[in-house]
């Protein structure tokens, strides 16, 4: 993809050149509006689009060519923002959703079918272990969860009946790196597609399509965006996997819910995108808004400044954490001490995002006083914002858990997760510091 130019025109006589990730997130998939001259991507806030004649929208919704016909499925708008991530990703393309979860639901819906069976991760978002949990199982979709640093775990849960394997590049809450290249080669030995979740480190600091992955999700709402505005999703795909494998019949034979059609066969390199649109975006509906892809268009111009500066501030909120005696185990991925490091330096070489946990000193108290004497980071459920965020996960996320439950979920009681922000580094930590001294007023009068 580093080779195509950003505006897809097609090849001219001069040599090819690879334009760069920070020209590509301000231009890829777009040329000014050829109709107003308009610089920004125009925010195409409709419904439907009029057709010329009977015989091409009978094409269209043939899809022997592709044209807008209902936003439920495509917009002008939702287009620019799918072509630059792809582009970013190094994809042969993607296909926006209205959430995170939606993309991922409809990233393994697309390839699954009643009675198969799916290998994931156990360090995985919150949310996405409800769904992977909860919304497989009315699907009759079995699961078997492992330890994603052990590769042999992998190759030991592949079945007959298994579709796919299903991690992120940077888990949760444990920071756990994960090994794409040697994962995805286990996928490959089995003829199955590597779904990345590459929402922590986005495509600037990792591509894993680069190290065998075949589909990467996102959820925009987080790095992409950057500005905490707007939820969304994105499902990227390489275009390399071989459907037609005889494992992949939903998208290899005739789809019975597109009058017959063979996706794979027919459209090669974009079948699964095909489907993954044509189909599943129709059938589920949650289609992005054009506006929302407006706003995660402006959050991607400065992806790159914008993840420099959170590695910069995240190493450095680690480092000090790493120093205070009230804090301990510190899951920075970054941090030299991290038995990570090999995997950072291989696949994370500019930094190992911005999303950590470490325990607060005093338990469940301990924990709530430093968030109670925080004033600068914000007490929130979301990671992934321009502004620094604090969670104490044992009095929220995982409020209904015992000691016991909580550490088999890699979480103590006294356990606080950080996405460290833009704000000048010396006050999130002069932050921290104020909010620490109380938690040791408490802890001694206690
Ligand atoms: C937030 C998040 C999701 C879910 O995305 P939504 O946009 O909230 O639906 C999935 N994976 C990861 C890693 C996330 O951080």
């Amino acid at each position: 993809m580093t080779d195509t130019p950003p505006h897809s025109e097609p090849a001219r006589a001069e040599p090819a050149h690879a334009f760069g990730f920070e020209t590509r997130q301000l231009h890829a998939g777009q040329r000014p509006d050829p109709n107003t001259g308009a610089r920004a991507v125009p925010i195409f806030q409709t419904t439907s689009y009029v057709f010329e004649d009977p015989e091409s929208a009978a094409a269209y919704f043939n899809l022997q060519e592709y044209g807008n016909t209902y936003s439920r499925i495509m917009n002008p708008t939702v287009a620019v923002f799918e072509e630059r991530v792809a582009n970013l990703e190094g994809g042969a393309g993607a296909v926006a959703f209205a959430s995170g979860i939606a993309a991922q639901a409809a990233a393994l819906f697309t390839l699954l079918q009643p009675g198969d069976h799916v290998v994931c991760s156990t360090a995985l978002y919150g949310g996405t272990v409800n769904q992977l949990k909860h919304m497989l199982r009315k699907m009759s979709v079995e699961l078997t969860w492992v330890d994603p640093d052990d590769p042999q775990a992998w190759r030991r849960a592949v079945r007959p009946d298994t579709k796919a394997f299903f991690a992120e590049t940077i888990g949760n809450p444990g920071g756990n790196v994960l090994d794409i290249e040697t994962v995805a080669a286990i996928a490959h030995e089995h003829e199955l597609p590597l779904i990345v979740d590459n929402t922590f480190a986005t495509p600037y600091l990792c591509r894993p399509i680069e190290w065998g992955a075949d589909i990467v999700v996102h959820s925009a709402t987080k790095f992409l965006g950057g500005h905490g505005t707007s939820i969304g999703g994105v499902v990227v795909e390489a275009g390399t996997f071989n459907w037609s494998n005889g494992r992949f019949p939903v998208v290899a034979e005739p789809s019975p819910a597109y009058h017959g059609l063979r996706f794979h066969e027919t459209f090669g390199t974009y079948g699964y995108l095909m489907k993954l649109r044509a189909e599943t975006l129709r059938d589920l509906g949650a289609a992005l808004a054009p506006l929302n892809a407006f706003l995660f268009l402006q959050g991607l111009e400065t992806l790159s400044l914008r993840m420099q500066r959170h590695v910069a501030n995240a190493r450095a909120v680690a480092e000090f954490l790493a120093a205070h005696p009230l804090a301990s185990n510190v899951t920075y991925p970054g941090l030299p001490e991290s038995r990570y490091q090999p995997l950072v330096a291989k696949y994370l070489p500019l930094g190992a995002g911005a999303v950590f946990s470490f325990d607060c000193a005093g338990g469940r108290a301990g924990g709530q006083d430093l968030i109670r004497g925080v004033t600068l980071w914000s007490h929130l459920a979301n990671v992934g914002d321009a502004k620094s965020l604090i969670i104490h996960p044992a009095s929220t996320t995982h409020r209904q858990l015992g000691d016991d439950e909580l550490r088999a979920a890699g979480v103590g009681p006294g356990t606080v997760r950080l996405s460290v922000g833009l704000e000048s580094v010396e006050d999130l930590i002069w932050d921290l510091r104020q909010a620490f001294a109380l938690v040791a007023a408490t802890a001694v009068s206690a």
